[in-house]
């Protein structure tokens, strides 16, 4: 039995697909001339059987998941059908004897680091492409069939090292029926992907990959953090069972959803979304949620290979703007640096990059980047209930600054005589120290808080949220963590001003429970958790919940916290 770090509810039973993230290995040395045309004849096939895999993938994607999310594979199409490119691996193979692998490897290579150095940023851009491809040539020429995400015939477990954000992008969630993962922490870019998507999931489980088989039958109950390999036929049963009633509860649960989710004692607590495509309003909609808490836009960035331009931003936000029907869409500013790369702004590597240049101090080293995405954002207030979300705060100076930007990217849709909103609400989101000790000036600046809990904690506690290694003193109900929330909900709410959280804590019914009960109104969450947590409100009143709330303040360590939480609430 193995267990990790259970980041999205319910349970799988289906074989497991392995994805492999060990290189493949082959010979280098050079062929005897006699084999140069079979080499020539490996590489044009290669070449044929690459075109046939991206062109089903491509239309796989496109259809099922999206044109924007297809974009991947046509550049690959097109470079792989490339003659250029044919033609230097064919001149490499005549002229240096090297194996069809060994030479695509050679001049792709080449390539990459060519397009490395450029500095256009959309032919900086197509290095990734170009790499994942030659990875795709490279397996053809030896025979090897790339494993694909995209199209699988049969449900599965996937079982990886870590996901990048372009697997998780093309992920066929009719089939992939759960992840396990050997890296990831609670708040990683699995975790929130496998929660947004619904697909049960575990992660951080240590020397899985090594453990698990492809082909091999794996139980996976995500609800008690556990999974079998090769399960025995009562222990499939159990899992069976326990599916069942999952999804009852979920069932019993769908009729809450019309329901506002109000203490006993009649206090409306807004319960939001955190999403990260347009493509998930619908679910967050059918989950009940009163519009987005935090348009995480990262994704969008990150499923392109290019920065994603103005127009291609506002259609993006427009989109779940109208989907959300007058609801509140709070979109966060691009949060990248930290543990998300984006290969075509070439960031420079960095000793800490939680430290480093990451979310606005980014945006403010590259102000086209800033300013592109505040003219979409302000197009897209045209349309509905738009609010700004900041993040990674630090200081007072900083939210002066965005807001100089901010009447810049005004000022410039006017010149330019486009529809915009004149003014949109202003939030910040707390999760830095920082910005905790100085709620009282910040909201003076702001329309509202956000409370970013999982950085919070992590910078709070000095405890890296990606290493697993140090997973258990990520303790996001450490009695610090819950100090500076309350700080910052009660700075909030003296000025009269909303605050929400949008960290992964929001979507953890005990948690939930507790926040309330410090006075938060407002929780923001993956859609999947929306359900739980509302029914757990509906069941207390507040007056109560706030006692609990005074009592678990007071105490010194997380698992004091936790006890009486449980006792509380079993
Ligand atoms: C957070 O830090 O709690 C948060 C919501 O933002 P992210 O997880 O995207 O850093
Ligand atoms: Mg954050």
């Amino acid at each position: 039995m193995l267990s990790g770090i259970s980041v999205s509810p319910g349970m799988a039973l289906a074989r497991a697909f392995v994805l492999s993230s060990e290189s493949v290995k082959f010979d280098r040395s050079p062929v005897a001339t006699e084999f140069i045309e079979s080499e020539i004849d490996k590489f044009k096939n290669a070449v044929a059987g690459s075109v046939i895999q991206l062109t089903l993938i491509e239309t796989h994607v496109r259809e099922k998941i999206g044109t924007d999310k297809a974009a991947i594979f046509e550049a690959h199409l097109m470079l792989v059908e490339d003659e250029e490119l044919s033609e230097a691996v064919i001149e490499v193979i005549q002229t240096q004897r090297l194996p069809a692998p060994a030479a695509v490897e050679q001049v792709i290579d080449e390539h990459v680091s060519a397009m490395e150095e450029l500095e256009d940023e959309y032919l900086r851009a197509r290095a990734v492409d170009m790499r994942d491809l030659g990875q795709r040539l490279v397996l053809n020429c030896l025979g090897i069939v790339p494993q694909s995400l995209e199209t699988f015939d049969n449900e599965v477990i996937v079982v990886a090292d870590e996901l990048t954000p372009s697997q998780t992008a093309v992920l066929d969630s009719s089939k992939v029926t759960g992840i396990i993962t050997e890296r990831g922490s609670r708040t990683s870019h699995t975790a929130i992907i496998a929660a947004s998507m619904e697909i049960p999931a575990i992660v951080g489980v240590e020397g899985v990959t090594a453990v698990i088989k492809n082909g091999d039958m794996v139980a996976l109950d995500a609800e008690h953090n556990l999974i079998i390999v090769n399960p025995s036929p009562s222990q499939s049963d159990n899992i069976e069972y326990s599916r069942e009633q999952y999804m009852s509860e979920l069932r019993q649960l769908e009729k809450l959803r019309d329901l506002p989710a109000q203490t006993g004692d009649g206090v409306r607590i807004k319960l939001v979304a955190n999403i990260g495509s347009p493509t998930e309003s619908g679910p967050a909609l059918s989950k009940g949620a009163e519009g987005v808490g935090l348009y995480r836009v990262e994704f969008l960035f990150m499923e392109t290979t290019e920065q994603p331009n103005e127009e291609m931003q506002y259609q993006a936000f427009k989109s779940v703007v109208d989907d959300m029907k007058g609801m509140p869409v709070v979109i966060r500013i691009l949060d990248v640096g930290g543990d998300k790369d984006l290969p075509y702004l070439a960031l420079p590597k960095e000793d800490n990059p939680f430290l480093g240049c990451r979310g606005i101090r980014l945006c403010f080293e590259r102000p086209s980047l800033l300013l592109c995405q505040l003219r979409a954002l302000l197009r897209a207030g045209v349309h509905g209930d738009v609010r700004i979300l900041v993040p990674m705060i630090s200081s007072v100076d900083e939210v002066r600054r965005f807001k100089e930007f901010l009447a810049e990217a005004q000022s410039s849709l006017e010149h330019d005589g486009i529809a915009h909103a004149k003014k949109l609400p202003l939030g910040v989101m707390i999760e830095t120290p920082a910005a905790v000790f100085l709620a009282s000036h910040l909201i003076h600046e702001t329309d509202f808080f956000s409370i970013g809990t999982n950085d919070l904690t992590q910078y709070t506690l000095a405890v890296d949220r990606q290493n697993e290694r140090i997973a258990d003193l990520f303790e996001q109900l450490s009695p610090a963590v819950l100090l500076g929330i309350k700080h910052t909900v009660d700075a909030a709410r003296e000025e009269g001003k909303p605050v929400c959280v949008c960290g992964q804590m929001a979507g953890d019914v005990h948690s939930a429970l507790l926040l309330v009960g410090m006075g938060v109104e407002e929780l923001s969450m993956s859609p999947v958790h929306i359900p739980r947590v509302k029914n757990a409100i509906r069941q207390h009143s507040r007056t109560r919940l706030r006692e609990i709330a005074g009592e678990v303040l007071g105490l010194a360590t997380a698992a004091e916290v936790k006890m009486k939480l449980n006792k509380y609430w079993g």
